[in-house]
């Protein structure tokens, strides 16, 4: 037995996972066939991930003694979902390893922490100020310019809590409308794609980056994740580069997503980076010997790391809300679509329900593709 196995969890220990959706669906799965148990801690019954776990706790993400009760049932605590309260973190902390651990969560919760993390470790994000009045929101704008992005520090998500402003009468509402406060004003940066890179370190402090990928969104939720990105390989070099960098000063134990902005003439800004599986590396679950999953899943239980190679090229296609889940059973119908059903009932528009993969051989990713070029191979 190799050194990093012996200090890994051994098969038939509980991995204690906080969140109870799809990523966490998707982990369990990943942990199962790795001889582990899942625990799942959400305050959802029976959610996409409790539904392929052996274990399941409801409560609030507040609730102390619940949360109590579930680390003492698991060996290792790790998130799919990673707005925890930082007291429920510091309980847990005081009874299992959790990883990532909470200074990791701390910075990813604040996109303000985050932003000052990311410049003090010399990597470019997009021009920023806090703004935590309308007083401060006019100077920011009259530094930043127009148009430029407001958003919340906190709980943001697929483009909730944000909103473009784009004249100066539009300051005073915006300010208004966005909670909770603080904010941060971002200068709006003309992209020329976005881009995602999924990075892992692992207990050993051993570093993998899978390729970086191009995200196309729609209605601000992913919709299309094409891997490799393409783009000029300095670009996507440099995008690893900044993930692997983050990782090593976070000092990471786990998975972490790092989402980007390259301009036209090939800069590299960060947005956001988020310590978890993330919906853009759903890709490797089909394209790569060892998906994200798994790799979250052997960096929290102290196993080693494969390399973070791609033996295919990939789009990997979001199914969102009843729209394209009533599309189903056609994508099972059609050869080569591999599909992702996260096991939700309830199809409420905006909701990922599924994704599928399609892939191709090295070098021959498409430019476009969409679900109507997926579905019509079958026609
Ligand atoms: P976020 O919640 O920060 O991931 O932002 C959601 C989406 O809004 C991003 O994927 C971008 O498409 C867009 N966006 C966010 N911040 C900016 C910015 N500073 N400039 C231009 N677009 C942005």
């Amino acid at each position: 037995m190799t050194r990093g196995l012996q200090q890994g969890l051994p098969p038939g220990s509980t991995i204690g996972i906080i969140g109870g959706g799809q990523l966490g669906r998707m982990s369990a799965l990943a942990a199962a066939r790795l001889g582990y148990r899942t625990h799942i801690f959400s305050p959802e019954f029976n959610g996409p991930a409790a539904q392929v776990a052996t274990a399941g706790t409801v409560g609030d993400y507040t609730h102390l003694p619940m949360l109590e009760m579930f680390a003492r049932a698991v060996d290792v605590v790790t998130f799919e979902f990673e707005n925890i309260p930082a007291v429920s973190l510091e309980l847990l902390e005081s009874l299992k390893p959790v990883r990532p651990g909470a200074k990791i969560l701390a910075i990813s919760q604040d996109r303000l922490l985050e932003k000052q993390f990311l410049n003090d470790a010399g990597i470019a994000t997009a021009p920023w100020a806090a703004v935590t009045s309308e007083e401060e929101l006019v100077a920011a704008v009259a530094k930043l310019g127009l148009p430029a992005v407001l958003k919340t520090t906190r709980l943001g998500y697929d483009g909730k809590g944000q909103t473009m402003l784009r004249t100066p009468d539009g300051l005073a509402p915006a300010f208004a409308s966005l909670d909770p406060k603080p904010l941060v004003l971002e200068g709006f940066v003309n992209f020329a794609a976005e881009i995602s890179v999924m990075v892992a370190r692992g207990v050993d402090g051993t570093v993998v980056t899978y390729d970086a990928v191009e995200n196309r969104h729609k209605h601000h939720i992913l919709d299309l994740t094409f891997a490799p990105a393409p783009l000029p390989l300095a670009v996507l070099e440099e995008a690893q580069s900044i993930a692997r960098k983050i990782a090593e000063r976070l000092e990471l134990v786990g998975l972490l997503g790092v989402e980007m902005f390259v301009t036209s003439d090939g800069t590299v800004l960060v947005n956001e980076i988020a310590p978890r599986p993330h919906n853009s590396g759903h890709w490797t679950m089909d394209a790569c010997p060892c998906s994200q999953f798994e790799m979250h899943i052997r960096a929290i239980a102290g196993l080693p790391l494969p390399p973070a190679v791609r033996h295919s090229d990939a789009v990997m296609k979001n199914l969102i809300g009843p729209e394209d889940i009533a599309l189903w059973p056609r994508i099972l119908a059609t050869p080569g679509l591999i599909p992702h059903h996260y096991g939700k009932t309830e199809a409420r528009p905006g909701r990922k329900m599924g994704h599928f993969n399609r892939l191709f051989p090295k070098g021959s990713l498409p430019g476009e593709f969409g679900i109507e070029d997926a579905l019509k191979l079958n026609d």
